[in-house]
């Protein structure tokens, strides 16, 4: 099946038992023994559960990888595959991460031991470099969240595979309709399914897949130990939401090109982070659209500010991905729990302002935008 099939059909399609087009909620947290050990193949639902399985053998046929795990929230899934390391060991991260796994990384796994260097892996240089005798993988997000820089995922791998390290990738941004980690060489794939997988700002979930049957087992070990899994009602409603990624992925590219093209034309806008404007093109072109996300730079915080009045199609808020345009300052917001000084480093401005596209009319998104109307 191809992809656009694939997030209607892909993973287990409806019920056999009634022909139920959808798969049914198993709203259930154990299940019948007839005798001790003989059952159907779930005995409690920490450990196994229809609903969540449908949606996990989704997600592992939509990324190509060989099994998905469903959690709770992007943040459970992203501290259980940092679980399957130990203490002491060390692993390498894009240094403009999304802030909360900025935040599990520095505060609290570094507590337990476990070792990270931040680094710009846009330059494969940075990642060789810092690549110790006890590092174990290579964790990126491309684009990066909120300044878009990209990685080369299948340079990465390489040196992963060289130097025997997991590639790990945060594939929230793009989602498998727009990039596909795993076929670039990439070991385990993540996902904050809170955002466009999800689509619809409704719920909070968190998604892996990983490429092989060995890290299948460690991190079913993990995630039945630690048990942060998604219940199976956002289970469904993830499912639901996964079935119309192909066409809302595309309208959230259409618009931001849109967007990209009114910004250009603006002399408020000092600079625009977008993809498409990245001078590595083998990066560019392992992305089949560059997205739904677009952060810029305003000349002062008045400017920004005004932009942030009187909006209705827009709204204020955290988190990205949804139908719905949204609106932030990462600085103050997204951002905010990364030091002032590091965030400086980064390029993180304070008059920098996030843009995650919905799938509105465009004309209405760029009207809110314009300052010449408030
Ligand atoms: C939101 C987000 C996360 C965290 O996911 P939650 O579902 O909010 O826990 C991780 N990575 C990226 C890139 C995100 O945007």
């Amino acid at each position: 099946m191809k992809f656009n099939s694939l997030v209607i059909h892909g993973g287990i399609d409806g019920d056999e038992h009634t022909g139920s087009v959808n798969v049914p909620i198993y709203q259930t947290s154990t299940y019948r023994q007839e005798e001790v050990g003989k059952h159907k193949g779930y005995e409690y639902s920490r450990t196994g559960n229809p609903t969540r399985f449908a949606l996990e053998q989704l997600i592992a046929d939509l990324e190509s990888g060989y099994k998905g795990f469903a959690f709770g929230s992007g943040m459970a899934a992203i501290s259980s595959v940092l679980m399957m390391f130990n203490s002491s060991d060390h692993i390498i991260f894009s240094d403009d991460v999304y802030g909360g796994s900025y935040r599990v990384v520095s505060k609290i796994f570094t507590n337990l031991g476990l070792e990270h260097t931040f680094t710009n892996t846009s330059d494969i240089k940075n990642i060789e470099n810092a690549i110790k005798p006890n590092t174990k993988a290579i964790y990126i997000e491309t684009p990066t969240n909120p300044l878009m820089k990209l990685t080369n995922i299948k340079e990465v791998a390489k040196v992963a595979k060289n130097n025997n390290l997991l590639l790990i990738v945060d594939n929230t941004f793009m989602t498998p309709y727009l990039q596909k980690p795993i076929e670039l060489g990439a070991d385990l794939v993540l996902h904050s399914a809170t955002k466009y997988l999800g689509g619809h700002s409704d719920l909070v979930a968190g998604l892996v897949v990983v490429n092989t049957e060995e890290l299948a087992e460690r991190l079913h070990f993990i995630q039945n130990s630690v048990g942060g899994i998604l219940g199976p009602m956002d289970s469904f409603l993830l499912i639901r939401g996964i079935k119309t990624l192909s066409v809302r992925m595309e309208k959230h590219c259409q618009n931001a090109m849109k967007i990209i093209s009114w910004l250009e034309q603006q002399d408020f806008v000092t600079h625009i982070h977008y993809p498409k404007f990245d001078r590595n093109e083998d990066a560019k072109s392992q992305m089949k659209h560059y997205g739904g996300m677009i952060s810029f730079d305003v000349k002062n915080t008045d400017i920004q500010n005004k932009i942030l009045s009187n909006l209705h199609v827009i709204t204020l808020a955290e988190s990205l991905g949804g139908i719905e345009t949204l609106i932030s300052v990462p600085s103050r917001m997204t951002h905010a729990s990364i030091p002032s000084e590091t965030r400086k480093q980064l390029g993180i401005t304070d008059t920098l302002i996030r843009l995650s596209v919905g799938i509105e009319d465009s004309d209405d998104i760029i009207r809110e935008l314009d300052i010449t109307n408030k």
